[in-house]
């Protein structure tokens, strides 16, 4: 008789098990508490599904934290094997101007779900929607709600993919820590990432600087440096520019209630060019309409300026330049996980093998999400649970 794997959760890691698992080896059930697979992915395409990254794959790694569990997963099955493999189930995909990758034009995030979900019925694999599981029975068979009522359901390998905690109205609720901790295996509480940050912006200044993005800088928090784009907004600042720094932001708020970044808004231009610039200029234009024209600053740009510095700071160009490569701003909290792209929290690392199997529970795997690691926006995340599903399902294949 052929062995039972039965997968707990249908988002974008189980989607890749569903593909992959070898069906003439196991008998394969996925079981989703909605009524539809994968919510996140599709909600993970409002903006363009971005579906991976095209860098080179030792750079890639490294936008994990931590990267080492990750390591043979992402080698075994690389940014580049998920392009060739979407490109392979019939779904092609294009480089943006970034690098970051899509689906090709023409190709939305529904018919992308609608293909791999294909693919996994032609692999014969069973699904169950309203399968909420709901924790283990004493001998540790998995205990689900139904329409019908309560489920027990023996299996002899289970995978959980239930996701973070972030935009719960997906299903990805976060809200089964307390069954892993009952078995004793370490979890740790969600908290958002990739998410917007908060800044007491004095009232008056929401005013004319609510919505304008800061383009072309780069920001610091500890001793990381990320070049991008930010918007700011009444609650305080978000966007693709600040998101990588999440880790860092994270880990100075919880340590010191409040983590300090620092935006460089002119980083291709030195001090000592900037200072030069507006030393040097003899034009009969004002001082500020002076500094504006040299240092090619917008509006928002020198109400920020403004913002942080004295008035007769700002008559100094020392401390102007300073400012323009150091500014300093204040995060004094992360958004809320309900609006955040992702979360860290979950199980963590160190209750897993290289294999992703429960040290403390024999043939019950985690990936996706639910582990306790950060990646950034740009398709990270994604690739992250493909890499996975796919390790998974090759090392189960070939058990
Ligand atoms: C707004 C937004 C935009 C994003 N954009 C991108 C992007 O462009 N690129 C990128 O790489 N990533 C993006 N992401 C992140 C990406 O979608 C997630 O990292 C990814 O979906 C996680 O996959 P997963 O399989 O771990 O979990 P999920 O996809 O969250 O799936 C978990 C599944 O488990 C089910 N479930 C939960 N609890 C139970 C239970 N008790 N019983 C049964 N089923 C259960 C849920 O209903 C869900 O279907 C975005 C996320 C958001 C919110």
């Amino acid at each position: 008789m052929k062995k039972t794997i039965s997968i707990i959760g249908g988002g974008a890691s189980a989607l890749i098990l569903g593909c992959e698992l070898n069906t003439k080896k196991y008998t394969v059930s996925i079981f989703e508490k909605n009524t539809a697979l994968a919510r996140k992915f599709l909600v993970a395409g409002d903006g363009g599904l971005n579906l991976t990254h095209s860098e080179d794959e030792s750079k890639f790694i490294l936008r994990y934290t931590p990267y080492e569990f990750l390591e043979t997963a992402f080698k075994n099955f690389s940014n580049k094997d998920l392009i060739k493999w979407l490109n392979n189930t019939g779904l092609e995909t294009f480089v943006g101007t970034s690098g970051r990758v899509f689906p090709k034009k023409g190709i939305k995030p529904i018919d992308v779900l609608n293909r791999l979900e294909e693919k996994i019925k032609s692999n014969s694999v069973k699904i169950n929607f309203k399968h909420e599981w709901t924790g283990f029975s004493e001998n540790n068979e998995l205990i689900f709600k139904t329409p019908t009522g309560n489920k027990q359901i023996q299996s002899d390998v289970v995978i959980f993919c239930l996701g973070g905690a972030s935009w719960p109205v997906t299903g990805s609720k976060g809200d089964w820590l307390s069954f892993f901790k009952d078995k004793k295996i370490k979890t740790t509480p969600f908290e958002a990432s990739n998410c917007s940050l908060k800044i007491n912006w004095p009232q008056e200044l929401i005013k004319v600087i609510e919505g304008k993005p800061l383009k072309n800088i780069s920001i610091k928090c500890g001793n990381k440096i990320h070049a991008g784009e930010i918007v700011l907004t009444s609650f305080g600042i978000e966007g693709s520019g600040i998101y990588p720094l999440s880790p860092q932001i994270r880990d100075e708020l919880n340590k010191l209630g409040l983590a300090k970044i620092y935006i460089d808004l002119k980083p291709l231009l030195s001090s000592e060019d900037a200072l030069k610039k507006i030393t040097n200029s003899r034009s009969k234009l004002s001082y500020t309409e002076n500094i504006v024209k040299q240092l090619n600053l917008n509006k928002t740009q020198i109400i920020l300026l403004k913002s942080v510095m004295s008035k007769s700071d700002f008559l100094d160009p020392i401390k102007i330049v300073n400012n323009l490569k150091n500014l300093e701003l204040l995060i004094s909290s992360l958004g809320p996980i309900e609006d955040a792209i992702s979360s860290v929290g979950g199980i963590s690392l160190t209750e897993i093998s290289e294999d992703f199997e429960l040290k403390k529970l024999k043939n019950k795997f985690v990936i996706g999400e639910m582990l306790d690691y950060d990646a950034p926006t740009g398709g990270y995340l994604l690739q992250s649970c493909f890499s996975m599903g796919k390790y998974l399902a090759d090392h189960l294949n070939d058990l």
